[in-house]
Parts: C-alpha cells; sequence; structure tokens
C-alpha cells in the first residue's frame, strides 16, 4: 500500500494554499489551480500532507490508499 494525495477539481478554488504548505507534492498551473505529484507521499512528508489536507478551506484535498500493481501476467 501507499499513500498519495489527490485533489478534487469541483470543489478546488484555485488559491494555492496547498502549493505553499506541500510545494514539494503540490505546484500550481497558469491558472493557480493545483496539480498533484502522483508519486507516493515519502514517510517524510507525512505530516505535511496530512496537514495540507486538513487545511484545505473547501476540503478539496484527500489522502487516498493505493495498493501496489499486480505484476504483469499474475495469476488472479
Ligand atoms: S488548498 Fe484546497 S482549495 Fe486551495 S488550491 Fe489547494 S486544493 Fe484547492
Amino acid at each position: 500500500m501507499s499513500r498519495h494525495i489527490r485533489v478534487d477539481p469541483i470543489l478546488c478554488d484555485g488559491f494555492g494554499q496547498c502549493a505553499e504548505l506541500l510545494p514539494e507534492l503540490v505546484e500550481l498551473d497558469e491558472w493557480g489551480y493545483p496539480i498533484v505529484s502522483d508519486a507516493p507521499i515519502p514517510a517524510s512528508l507525512g505530516a505535511e500532507a496530512r496537514r495540507a489536507v486538513a487545511m484545505c478551506p473547501r476540503l478539496a484535498l484527500a489522502l487516498e490508499e493505493r495498493r501496489a500493481r499486480e505484476p504483469a501476467g499474475a495469476a488472479p
């Protein structure tokens, strides 16, 4: 399992607070809307990621657990 951050673009207001709180994983597009990294959140940034999610004024950020991908051709 790995933990990732994701954004709901419908809820987001594009003020970019998350990019200030978590610049390692969030950058802003040309309109100020966040582009979140698809990479797993490193353990060293876990607290900062939780803080960015908690501080989002629109509740548009979330943490998501993903299972590691099965190797191609693996038996079901
Ligand atoms: S803090 Fe929340 S509402 Fe603000 S830009 Fe980031 S995701 Fe959008």
